[in-house]
């Protein structure tokens, strides 16, 4: 079973479709009995959404800093380290 720290780490990959189909299983795994990944996963989507419809301009690179950061810490403060 995954923790959430190594899904942290794959989760960009996921979002992408980088990620090997097994890594992938596992993850969704995960996913479905986690609500904190699940929060990660539709904050970083939305990112990536908003990137391929070219409203990328529309959020700007200090925004989107902003937004990591955010999520950064409050990984952090949950599980102590990324
Ligand atoms: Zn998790």
């Amino acid at each position: 079973m995954s923790r959430c720290s190594e899904i942290a780490q794959q989760l960009s990959d996921y979002i992408d479709g980088e990620l090997d189909q097994e890594l992938c299983a596992e993850l969704e795994k995960h996913l479905a009995g986690c609500n904190n990944c699940r929060l990660m996963v539709d904050n970083l989507r939305l990112t990536v959404t908003l990137c391929k419809d070219g409203s990328c301009d529309d959020l700007p690179e200090a925004l989107q800093q902003k937004l990591n950061d955010k999520l950064a810490e409050r990984w952090k403060k949950k599980f102590g380290r990324l």
